[in-house]
């Protein structure tokens, strides 16, 4: 991977899921190769919870968010996660399919990235309680208290406490 490298390490925050397979196995070799990135350090992991898919059939989701800093770019930060994604054998076939594996860069620092690759924040989190109550979790500051109201509705079950990773 060509990194590009910020001088200064930057907090960000990343959605992790998965609906197929060993879901929880899946997470935390995840969570392992992300700590493992170039210039990237782990800092805290949410709960682990358990969210039906939206718009979409299959099994049930795992879901975490996990909080680093970098110093690799949020552009250099996607690729790495995309190929986590491709080792642990995500494939897309069709939107919204079942997925072994989802990365998302939730929250960049406080940047605001639009480009044809990269949107931050993510431009879904908002409308998921899966991504809001791990992420209220580590960065409560981050998530008004009214983007969770909004959400409250859906179903969602946290299964596990910040330790899952050790367990
Ligand atoms: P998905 O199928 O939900 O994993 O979406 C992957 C696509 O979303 C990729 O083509 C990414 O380039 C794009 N994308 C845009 N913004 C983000 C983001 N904040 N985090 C992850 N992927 C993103």
């Amino acid at each position: 991977m060509q990194a590009s490298w910020a001088d200064d390490p930057t907090l960000a925050w990343i959605g992790l899921g998965a609906n197929l397979g060993e879901r929880d196995a899946a997470l935390r070799q995840a969570v392992r190769a992300i700590a493992a990135l170039p210039g990237t350090q782990m800092r805290r992991v949410s709960s682990l919870y358990r969210s039906a898919p939206v718009d979409a059939g299959g099994p049930d989701y795992l879901n975490a968010v996990l909080e680093i800093a970098t110093r690799l770019d949020a552009h250099a930060l996607l690729a790495a996660l995309q190929d986590i994604e491709h080792s642990a054998g995500r494939e897309r076939p069709y939107r919204n399919a079942p997925r072994t594996l989802d990365l998302d860069i939730l929250l960049y620092g406080e940047q605001c990235i639009t480009t044809l690759a990269l949107t931050v924040p993510h431009p879904r989190m908002h409308e998921r309680a899966f991504v809001l109550q791990p992420l209220a979790e580590l960065a409560p500051e981050r998530v008004p208290p009214e983007a969770l109201r909004a959400v409250a509705g859906q179903a969602i079950e946290r299964c596990q406490d910040g330790g899952w990773l050790a367990g």
